[in-house]
């Protein structure tokens, strides 16, 4: 998909093909263009990453002198400081941020000024999104050597972040994209309790203002495709959310069984 003709399908399909993620890496994308902005951001949250998007230079020196990010993407060409300035600034701090940079300008003296001053990669407009991801991952894997294992695992279950291969005992089960996302944050916060919240951010990535039905109806969905072979894993923390654990003495029989709606909700 070319950023020239992005639209929500070709979007749908960019995202939810390619789900693996890790789900606290911290993304500062610095672009004046708000439509490519809003694209590349749009694009990354929905894979999982946490985003901050900022418009000029000033803001993102700020910014990544005051928060951690593990990753910067920086338009070189801004109204005010250009990106190759805000490295230097954040170098100078001794700050060591991996960068890809974004530049309409594709000569070659840009490229390797780029890469002299410590940036880690460099893509020049027009790019397309799946290519700019594969590189984030790609700086991401280098520069996070600790990265976790793309293979997550609770109990019985398996959770491919690779392959998106979900396995019970053994056993293939289905999911779709809404549903693996979600297991995989359970599973990436294993017994701890998550609320309606929490799993609307990560998982849906906005926030419903309180209407956290959804949370609930995709809960009940995962229960049922992992309950025929096993005891039910995901349960409910009464008027909190929900955790990953096996089931205790006392917990609700909530075995892939769904009351609909209001009583997972209280
Ligand atoms: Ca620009």
């Amino acid at each position: 998909m070319n950023l020239t003709d992005f639209s929500s399908t070709a979007f749908t399909a960019v995202c939810c093909d390619d789900v693996m993620t890790s789900a606290d890496v911290n993304l500062l994308v610095v672009e004046d263009e708000p439509f490519l902005s809003k694209a590349v951001a749009a694009s990354l949250r929905f894979l999982g990453f946490q985003v901050t998007a900022v418009e000029n230079g000033s803001d993102a020196v700020r910014l990544a002198r005051s928060r951690r990010f593990d990753l910067l993407i920086l338009d070189v060409m801004l109204p005010d400081i250009d990106g190759f300035e805000i490295v230097r600034r954040l170098r100078a701090d001794g700050n060591q941020v991996p960068v890809i940079f974004l530049t309409a300008k594709d000569a070659q003296d840009d490229k390797v000024t780029g890469l002299t001053i410590g940036g880690d990669d460099y893509m020049t407009k027009p790019f397309e999104l799946e290519e700019l991801v594969a590189r984030v991952r790609s700086v991401l894997r280098r520069s996070r050597p600790s990265a976790p294992e793309p293979v997550l695992s609770f109990a019985d279950l398996t959770l491919d972040q690779d392959t998106y291969e979900v396995r019970r005992g053994g056993r293939l089960v289905e999911l779709s994209p809404t549903e693996f996302r979600l297991l995989r944050y359970f599973m990436l916060n294993p017994g701890r309790v998550l609320t309606r919240a929490q799993l609307l951010s990560h998982v849906w990535d906005y926030d419903f203002g309180g209407s956290s039905t959804v949370v609930s109806t995709y809960v009940t969905y995962l229960r049922r495709k992992l309950a025929s072979d096993g005891p039910n894993l995901i349960q409910t923390q009464r008027a909190v959310g929900f955790s990953l654990r096996m089931p205790w003495p006392g917990d609700e029989p909530s075995h892939g069984e769904v009351r609909s709606g209001s009583s997972d909700d209280s």
